[in-house]
């Protein structure tokens, strides 16, 4: 599958581009899908303010070259969202199974109001975001990741 790298400044201006039309709809909480979704949600948090952090981890559980029908939550949502506005953030949306357990979690646990923001989406997402940036079929390496050296023979 062919590579996409993003730069620092492109998910920067990305995030703020986010955080403009989140401002609008003043979320009580973001919650930030492990690993992925972190970096834009913490930079979200700062740059919205007035608004809670929290975390959860999603793991497609992997045997010997196998990927479980469906993600498993590893580390749960810390406190109470009952009655409240949420934002779940994640770098990007791709199959959109990670996005499904955590939007099944979060009206289980009460939440108000849910909306959905990421980086980016693939076209044959079953999850596509109340809100994101990038769209592409390719694979997408964030800033975040490893750049692998290509060392010549
Ligand atoms: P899902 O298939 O459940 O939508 O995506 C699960 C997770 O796989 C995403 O949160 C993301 O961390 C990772 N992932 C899926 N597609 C890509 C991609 O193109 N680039 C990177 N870096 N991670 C991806």
């Amino acid at each position: 599958m062919d590579k996409v790298y993003l730069t620092w400044w492109q998910v920067d201006r990305a995030i703020f581009s986010l955080a403009d039309v989140l401002r609008d709809y003043k979320p009580d909480v973001i919650i930030g899908i492990a690993r992925g979704g972190l970096i834009p949600a913490v930079r979200l948090s700062h740059i919205l303010g007035e608004v809670e952090l929290k975390v959860i981890d999603v793991k497609f559980y992997k045997g010997i070259d196998e990927r479980a029908e469906r993600p498993t939550i590893t580390i749960p949502i810390h406190g109470d969202i009952e009655g409240k506005k949420v934002i779940i953030v994640d770098d990007v949306s791709d199959t959109g199974k990670t996005l499904q357990v955590v939007i099944e979690e979060v009206k289980k646990r009460g939440a108000k109001d849910i909306k959905i923001a990421c980086l980016a989406m693939k076209p044959w997402t079953s999850v596509v975001p109340d809100f994101y940036v990038f769209r592409t079929d390719k694979w997408i390496v964030f800033p975040w990741e490893e750049f692998p050296v290509v060392a010549r023979e």
